[in-house]
């Protein structure tokens, strides 16, 4: 039987980096990014499909009613879930999947799935957070301040996490939630069935 992929959570205040360093990692290794549902309205550059599902508030849920989603959670005033059968699907046929959701839906779906890899990604200080907000020009003034606000209320869940990764450079923060990927895969526990291997060979 095929070894299960591995289900990696991204977490971390809006303006901590974790779109561009989710970018790199699907680009430098085999991963599945799940794509998640919204009620938001898309950013200019956004597409159906690619960056989210846009659904209506009736939309979204018809899909909480129908089961559709692992977990969901409303942020700054919209809903954002993750479609289950995608994620199921790709962990069944061993291809990691990276989950990049905040935090009431990081710990749901730790506690449905505790095999799963929770990562806490967070900008060096709240001077920078300010500064990634203001600078990617998507949000108005008081959309900025309700995410900073919602940054700081997120960072007391930082200890939830199994590891807490920080974004000085995307390239170094990259390069760690690699290292974690790669040592979560030779955990004991995730290998159980590894004396069959030899057992064959006595
Ligand atoms: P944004 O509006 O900036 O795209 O996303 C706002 C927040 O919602 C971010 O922290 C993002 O990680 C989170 N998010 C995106 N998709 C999901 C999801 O499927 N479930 C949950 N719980 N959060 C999500």
């Amino acid at each position: 039987m095929k070894k299960q992929g591995l289900l990696v959570i991204i977490s971390g205040p809006s303006g901590s980096g974790k779109g561009t360093i989710v970018e790199q990692l699907t680009q430098r290794e085999n991963f599945s990014l799940s794509i998640s549902a919204t009620t938001r309205a898309p950013r200019e550059y956004e597409q159906n499909g690619v960056h989210y599902f846009f659904r209506t508030r009736e939309e979204f849920q018809r899909m909480i009613t129908q089961n559709e989603l692992l977990e969901w959670a409303e942020f700054c005033g919209n809903c954002y879930g993750t479609p289950r059968a995608y994620v199921i699907e790709q962990l069944q046929k061993g291809q990691n999947v990276i989950l990049e959701i905040e935090v009431q839906g990081a710990l749901q779906v730790k506690k449905l799935y505790p095999e799963g890899v929770l990562i806490f990604l967070v900008p060096p200080n709240l001077e920078e957070l300010g500064r990634r907000l203001t600078n990617r020009g998507t949000e108005d003034k008081e959309t900025i301040n309700r995410r900073i606000h919602r940054a700081l209320e997120e960072m007391e869940f930082v200890q939830d996490y199994d590891y807490v990764v920080i974004n000085d450079t995307v390239a170094q923060a990259t390069q760690d939630i690699l290292d974690i990927v790669h040592a979560e895969t030779m955990k004991c526990s995730r290998n159980q069935d590894i004396q069959k291997t030899f057992k064959g060979e006595i």
